[in-house]
Formats: structure tokens, sequence, C-alpha cells
């Protein structure tokens, strides 16, 4: 006889729910709301496993509690409160209009860990939205979080996706679905900007304490706590967004509520990987000025940055011109934060382990031919790996035919080569530490919208499953996989991404 779930021992989670003991204006609390027929579309069991989770009770409970019917023993669920600059227009209340946070857990690794609901029904902040979520931005958000992982990017995880059996109404009536996602904590900049609005600096301090505990403990004991929490979230941001360019990813919506203070990726809207390269890149379908593009994108995290030091002002310095002067040089600092973690990665990328006055020259060489070849920002890195490996004509041809005029790339590659003959690493060295920063395998546009298509039209998630397959091990090769390495054909291109709330 099976159980009904209310009563069923659903205790998969050690919960400690240490926002939920912050004071009461930083969220409201909120139970999930019902979906009519849950279904369990996928669970992350080696996350799970991580989480220190009870799988068996996931795997039988999984829908229910995933969907928001069934609330697990120990969870204190809530919609956290945060403002945001959003498109550089301040809103002083936004916060969770379609998530709920069920409560955090210490990971296997001594980590605090939170896990939200995301679409599990309408919150106080929910102001006209619905708070639900249509299937197919779950399964981006799913396919993207657990790819950027994968390549080493920092980033929030996806743990559960379930279908609710319910439908969303958007443009087009849509399959609904929730998305449960693990994160180091979902503290945005926008959170620090929400007391500000308030003038409440109780708060701001509350919040920066608390940051600190649960991100920076090493910072509590110093001199001025505060400066240097911003300057630790700098350190991690131009450290996270160089590794963004590095990857060929573009977030789409850098609002500052969507970007955290843990130095994760978050909020995976309308963000997609670019093919050819081109800094000016923009998929967002609401980013009409390109104010998110590719190469915007550093210097968007210091202007977001410089919204988070004005918060801090107050905790920093009871003289404000002094407190401003002290954040000035944290937030002007970061660009050579960035720009150190930039070159760093680049010349990863092409094969440099030791330092020349020329590299930065080398480097902004290729990505001009790139550029003006139309080049595979993935295709061409990955190709350079292979001729690193095995120097012949045949690497040589495939990394040529990247670019659509090859004369720019020969006489690039005869520079770099000349380059390396200065490099006391040995060329198998190098062959092996490019392979490694250089995937093979990112989540191209067109094969998420193949994804979503075929789960969203025909309820096969065959090609969801083989996608996230791929993108657990991006840097590995398997000649059956070549497919997927692929840049899309003209008719398959994607020119444009949604958020897709
Ligand atoms: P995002 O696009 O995730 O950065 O969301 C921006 C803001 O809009 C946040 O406050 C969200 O909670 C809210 N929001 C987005 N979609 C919905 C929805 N379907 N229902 C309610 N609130 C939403
Ligand atoms: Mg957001």
């Amino acid at each position: 006889m099976t159980q009904p779930l209310e009563q069923s021992a659903s205790a998969p989670f050690s919960f400690d729910n240490s926002y939920a003991r912050l004071p009461q204006n930083f969220f409201a609390r909120q139970t999930p709301s019902s979906a009519a027929e849950p279904w369990l579309i996928k669970l992350n069991e080696p996350l799970a496993q991580e989480l220190g989770l009870d799988i068996e009770v996931l795997r039988r409970d999984g829908a229910a509690i995933f969907s928001g019917n069934l609330v697990p023993e120990g969870a204190d669920p809530l919609a956290m409160a945060y403002a945001g600059h959003q498109f550089g227009n301040f809103v002083p209340q936004l916060g969770d209009g379609r998530a709920i946070l069920l409560g955090e857990v210490i990971d296997k690794n001594g980590r605090r860990r939170d896990i939200q609901l995301k679409g599990a029904g309408a919150t106080p902040f929910s102001r006209r939205g619905d708070g639900r979520a249509a299937l197919g931005p779950v399964l981006r958000e799913y396919i993207v979080s657990e790819a950027m992982h994968a390549l080493g990017v920092p980033a929030t995880r996806a743990l559960a996706a379930v279908s609710t059996g319910q439908p969303v109404y958007r443009e087009q009536i849509l399959p609904g679905a929730v998305f449960t996602r693990v994160a180091a904590s979902h503290i945005r900049v926008g959170t620090f900007q929400f007391f500000a609005a308030r003038g409440d600096t109780d708060g701001i301090r509350a919040l920066a304490d608390y940051v600190i505990d649960r991100h920076y403990p090493d910072l509590r004991d110093g001199a001025n706590p505060y400066i240097a929490l911003l300057e630790a979230i700098a350190e991690r941001q131009a450290a996270l967004i160089a590794k963004w360019l590095h990857v060929g990813f573009i977030h789409g919506v850098m609002n500052t509520d969507n970007m955290t203070v843990s130095g994760e990726t978050i909020d995976f809207g309308p963000c997609a990987f670019m093919d050819a390269y081109d800094p000016g890149t923009v998929f967002s379908s609401i980013d009409q000025n390109g104010r998110y593009a590719y190469a915007s994108q550093p210097g968007i995290g210091q202007w977001n940055l410089a919204r988070l030091g004005e918060t801090l002002l107050p905790l920093i310095d009871a003289d404000q011109d002094k407190a401003v002067e002290i954040a000035n040089v944290v937030i002007k600092d970061y660009g050579e934060r960035f720009q150190l973690h930039w070159m760093r990665g680049m010349r990863e990328k092409i094969g440099l382990a030791d330092v020349e006055d020329d590299d930065l020259s080398l480097i902004q060489s290729l990505l001009s031919t790139m550029q003006a070849g139309q080049a595979d920002f993935t295709l061409t890195f990955r190709r350079l790996s292979y001729l690193a490996a095995e120097d012949g004509a045949e690497a040589e041809d495939a990394f040529l035919t990247t670019f659509s005029d090859s004369t720019a790339a020969k006489e690039w590659l005869a520079r770099w080569r000349e380059r390396l003959t200065r490099e006391t690493t040995s060329a198998a060295e190098r062959s092996v530490a490019m392979l490694g920063v250089n995937p093979a395998f990112i989540p191209r546009n067109h094969r998420i919208e193949q994804a979503i298509a075929a789960a969203v039209e025909d309820a096969d998630f065959s090609l969801f499953e083989a996608l996230l397959d791929v993108l657990s091990r991006p840097y590995e090769d398997h000649a059956e996989l070549t497919a997927y390495m692929q840049p899309p054909k003209p008719e398959e291109r994607v020119l444009q991404t949604f958020c897709g709330t």
C-alpha cells in the first residue's frame, strides 16, 4: 500500500536555515503553491550526493518535493527581498517573485548551500507575475548551469527539474515546470541596495556581517571588514567575468539583482555562448542597446560593484567623504584585477606558460584575426590545442579553415610558433594544458533550442539528456560526439534569446 505523501517520513534534507533567522524585513515567509500533476524530469544525483541528501527518498518523492507540493521536514520556505538596477534604472523593490528558498544544507565539504524552487508560485514580491516558470527556460537554466560548472566556471547548480502538469500563460500557452537551484547563497548586489534604498543602515550592517560570516569568514577580524568585503567581492567578480570571456559566455542581463556576492554566475535568463567571435555580440531580446554585450561585461561588473560600494559607505567610514575615497580605490582596482585574470586565462588558452611583454599584442592579434575571419570562438582555441599536440598539415588545415580567410590566420600562426620557441615547457605539456582549458563542447544555442523544442513540443527529453551528458565532460574528445562541436548551420543559427519569465 502506498502512503499518502503528507504522511511519508520525508526528511531527505538536514536543513539549517540561517537566512530565516535574519531580521523579518529580509524576506517574506511563503509556502510554495501546489502543482497539478508533478512529474520528475531530472534529478541531479551526483549533486544530491554532494549535498548529503537522501537519494532514495528523492527518487520516490522528488516530484512532490521539487514541485512544491510537499514541503520537506525542516524547510522554512521564504522569498528573499531585494532591489536592483535593471538596465541602469533603479527599482527599489524586486525580490523573489517566482522563487522560494526552501532552506540551507551543509554539503559534504562543509559548505552552506541554498536550495531554492524557481517557478513554485506567487510570493509577496511577484508584482504582476504569476510566480511560475515555463518548461523551456527551466531546461535552459538546467543545461547552462551544469555546463558552466563542468567548464570550471563558478555557477549556481541544477538539482532538479519537474514538470507541473499545468500550463503557464505567456505570449503562448506553455507547459509549466519548476527548477530547483542550488547556490552558495542567493544574496545579490541588489539585496544590499534594498536596505540602502530604505536608509536602513542596521539592515545593511546585518547583511554585510552575514555575508562575511557565510562567504568571507577570514575578513571578520580585520581592521575594516566592510572595505575588505567590497574588495573580496570585487576579486571574485573579476575572476568570474574573466572566466565568462574565456569560454565565450554572455550573461545577457547583468542587472545588479543578477550579480551574486558569492562570485557565482546566477540567473541564466537570456544567456548564450558565442559561436563566431565578435566582441559586440548580444543575444538577449531585452538588451536592445547592447549594454550587456560580450565585451561590455567587465565594465558592467565594475558599474555593479560601484553600486554595491555605495550601499556600504555608511559602514566603511563615519566620514562619508573618506568612505567614498576608500571605496573608489577598490572600484578602480577592479579594472586591474580583471585584467590580470583575463590575461592569465588568455595566456593559458594559447599555451603560454612564461610571460613576455608582447603577449597581450599576440593575443589581441589572434582575437582581431578571429573577428575579421568570423572564426568560431570555441573551435579556434580547441583546434589550436590540437595543433599544439600534433603539429602536422592536417591539424594546421583544420585550424586555418576556422577562419573565412586563412592568410591572416597563417601569419598569426607563424608569430605564435616563433613565440613558442622561447617557452620553457615542452610541447607535450603545452598540449595537455591547452586541451584542459579550451573546451571541445559548450552549450551551443542551437543545440539548446533543439533540446527544448523536443521537450516542449513532443515531451521528448532524450535530446536534453544527451546534451547534458556531452556537456558534463567538455574537455574530453569523443569521436562519436564531434557533431556536438560544430557551430550551427546557417539555418540553425539562433539570433536572439529570451528571458522566458
Ligand atoms: P529575473 O529576470 O530573474 O532577473 O527577474 C527579475 C524580477 O522579476 C525578479 O524580481 C523576479 O522575481 C521577477 N519575476 C520574473 N518572472 C516572474 C514571474 N513569472 N512571476 C513573478 N515574478 C517574476
Ligand atoms: Mg534575477
